[in-house]
Order: C-alpha cells, then sequence, then structure tokens
C-alpha cells in the first residue's frame, strides 16, 4: 500500500471542458478516501487519472514516492474496480480473478493458492467454476473485488462499484467492502455520487463541484461543519433546510429574521459563537438540519424557538416521518392542531438550537422536517 498524492492536478478535455481544476488531495497509507459529488463534478475523470487511464493536464500524480504522470496504467500498481465490473464473460470466475496474475506470469501455484484465498474471502469458492453470466449481481461485483485484491496493488480505485446492485445489496455490500478494505489496510480511492455511501465508507470524504474540491474532511465533520453552502446542502438526507435570514442585534442577543417570522438568538450562542456579530444587521443563510426539528405541538418545543408553519405533505417512513411544511404562510390554528404529524394543516416547529456555524449567503429552499 502507499500514499497516493494529487498536487494541483487538472483536466481539460480536447474540446475545452474542464473536468478537474488544480485538485490538490494527500491520501494517507492505507486510508479511505471518498470523492463524492453531483453527476458531471469530475469525479470519475479524477479518479481515471489516478488509473492512468486518463492523461493529466496538469499538476503532479504521486503514489509512494513515484511521480507517475507518465507511467502507464499497468505499471502504477493500482487496481480500478468499476461500475460495470468489466469481467470476461467467456472466462471462469476462477481465471477472471486470476487474469492479472496470470499476466504478470506467476508460478501457477501461487496463482492457485492466491485465487483460492481470495475465493474464500470473499464467499466465491463454490461459485469459481462458473461464468460471470451464471452469477448474481452481488456475486459479479464480489468476482471483481476479487480481481482487483488477488494483484495485491498499493492502492484501490473504484468508480461507483455499488450501483448496479438493488438497495439490500447494495447496503451488504457496502458493509463487507468496508470491512475488507480495514481487513487489507490498502489505500483505497472510492468515488460515488451517493452521500450515505461516502458518510459510512470514509474515513474522509472529499467533495467536489464542477472540477472544484469545495471540502475534504471525516464525515462527522462534513456534516456538522460544512465548509460552505454547497456542501452543506449535499451531504445529509434530506437535505439540510436553508433559509435566506436577517440578523439583528437584540437586547444581550440576536434575533433572526426568516419566512416573516422571528426567531431569538440567545446571548450566550453569541458568545460561544462570536463571528455571528460580524454579520449583526446584514442577511445571512441559516441551515437547520431536519432531525433538529420536532413538532411544538406534541411537546417537541422543550424551551427552544418555535416557528409557525403550514404543513405540506407528511411522509411516513416507518421509523420516521418527514414533514414538508412552509415557514412563508399566515399561521393558521384549526383544532387538527395535535393531529398535524400525521395530516396536513398549520403546524408548529421547534426549530431548537440551529446550527449556526452553518450560516452564509443562500437563496430559500423547500423546507422538509
Ligand atoms: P457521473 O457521476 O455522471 O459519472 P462524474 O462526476 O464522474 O459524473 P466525469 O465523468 O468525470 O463526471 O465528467 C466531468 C465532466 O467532464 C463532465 O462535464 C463531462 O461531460 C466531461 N467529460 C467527461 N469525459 C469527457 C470527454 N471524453 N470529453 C469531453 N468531456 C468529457
Amino acid at each position: 500500500m502507499a500514499q497516493v498524492r494529487l498536487s494541483g492536478i487538472g483536466k481539460t478535455y480536447p474540446d475545452g471542458t474542464s473536468a478537474v481544476a488544480g485538485l490538490d488531495l494527500d491520501i494517507a497509507e492505507g486510508e479511505f478516501l471518498v470523492l463524492v459529488g453531483p453527476s458531471g463534478c469530475g469525479k470519475t475523470t479524477a479518479l481515471r487519472m489516478v488509473a492512468g487511464l486518463e492523461e493529466i493536464t496538469s499538476g503532479t500524480l504521486t503514489i509512494g514516492e513515484r511521480v507517475v504522470n507518465r507511467t502507464p496504467a499497468r505499471d502504477r500498481d493500482v487496481a480500478m474496480v468499476f461500475q460495470s465490473y468489466a469481467l470476461y464473460p467467456h472466462l471462469s470466475v476462477r481465471d477472471n480473478i486470476a487474469f492479472g496474475l496470470q499476466l504478470r506470469k506467476l508460478p501457477k501455484r501461487e496463482i492457485k493458492q492466491r485465487v483460492e484465498a481470495v475465493a474464500e474471502t470473499l464467499g466465491l469458492t463454490e461459485h469459481l467454476d462458473r461464468r460471470p453470466r451464471n452469477l448474481s449481481g452481488g456475486q459479479r461485483q464480489r468476482v471483481a473485488m476479487g480481481r482487483a485484491i488477488v494483484r495485491q496493488p498499493q492502492a484501490f480505485l473504484m468508480d461507483e462499484p455499488l450501483s448496479n446492485l438493488d438497495a439490500k445489496l447494495r447496503v451488504q455490500m457496502r458493509a463487507e467492502i468496508s470491512r475488507l478494505q480495514r481487513d487489507l489496510g490498502v489505500t483505497t480511492v472510492y468515488v460515488t455520487h451517493d452521500q450515505v455511501e461516502a458518510m459510512t465508507l470514509g474515513d474522509r470524504v472529499a467533495v467536489l463541484k464542477k472540477g472544484v474540491l469545495q471540502q475534504v474532511a471525516p464525515p462527522q465533520e462534513l456534516y456538522n461543519r460544512p465548509a460552505n453552502l454547497f456542501v452543506a446542502g449535499f451531504i445529509g438526507s434530506p437535505s439540510m433546510n436553508l433559509f435566506q435570514a436577517r440578523i439583528e442585534a437584540d437586547g444581550p442577543g440576536a434575533r433572526l429574521e426568516l419566512g416573516g417570522q422571528r426567531l431569538a438568538v440567545p446571548g450566550a450562542l453569541l458568545n460561544e459563537r462570536p463571528h455571528l456579530r460580524d454579520y449583526l444587521g446584514g442577511e445571512i443563510a441559516v441551515g437547520i438540519r431536519p432531525e433538529d426539528m420536532d413538532d411544538a405541538d406534541l411537546g417537541g418545543a422543550d424551551g427552544g424557538a418555535v416557528l409557525t408553519s403550514t404543513t405540506d405533505l407528511v411522509e411516513a417512513l416507518g421509523a420516521e416521518l418527514l414533514v414538508h411544511f412552509r415557514l412563508s404562510a399566515p399561521p393558521v390554528v384549526t383544532e387538527d392542531t395535535k393531529e398535524l404529524a400525521r395530516d396536513a394543516g398549520a403546524d408548529q416547529v421547534d426549530a431548537d438550537a440551529p446550527d449556526t456555524d452553518t450560516i452564509a449567503r443562500f437563496s430559500p429552499r423547500s423546507q422538509t422536517a
């Protein structure tokens, strides 16, 4: 395993598309780094440059101690797992896994031993003589992993390896990849557009937008301290509610004016986050995570700030309810108030302790509680 370092890496395609710009990433030995971002943000291009499948336009790529900008893919000692698995249909599972070792002309006995050990780890032993077409999607995915693992490369590069699996299998394979990577301790760069995968797999997660790195941090830090509004809105499902607001001084504290309503900011909070004072009298964006809101009418206020809202939609997901609501509507109070977690109508939402560190400039979006 090895450290992988991207310094100022950029890619401009011949048609002038700038897919990746000035990307700096230091991936430590044995680290699991996830590259995440919306479709077209450049994550696959970045990974393919590390793999040697795409030419690097600018910057320096180092794997271990070597600068590998001009090193062909086969000499980089990295193993890539593709979304499509890229298995050879005419070869058995055994030969698919063995392929890279055969190319390197390793002794037959060693190949057999290594292939069988990997098959054992991945629960493929009884399928070794089958062809890929006779395997389930999950089993094919394991063969693709097996082919990467058996080479004992310096780094694994994975491009959305789970996206062809159904939801249940994806969760299962996600846990397997996590366990395998921990056991093998191989430096891994993993590309996904799925932020849940990113959060659960990554030691650190790098968020890209339009080819530009927005933030790289451990998952909890991304969640609790997003560097900007893009990261705040991208990480978390359902996503963070972002409101445009004014913040005005009010006695020892302040008040937020949003959606035609007022929300008190206690003096203690201002003292704890003194930089908030810089924004007094100005426009800010306020971010509130859906799980930080409760239904005040159902006893959820708990001394927190209360906003009046109109419920648009309630989605029951079993363990939780998603309540979509509007703040800007005039408050409506009806007899149904206490039933509102199940019914559309007027509602009160407790916005306890909004994380004021998510403040930035942004326009209001639809709200979800
Ligand atoms: P997705 O999740 O949809 O696969 P991505 O984040 O992996 O997206 P890339 O495939 O790296 O994004 O593409 C980044 C940008 O580069 C996109 O605007 C894409 O259209 C463009 N692009 C990709 N390949 C080429 C190419 N061969 N020639 C020109 N532009 C390209």
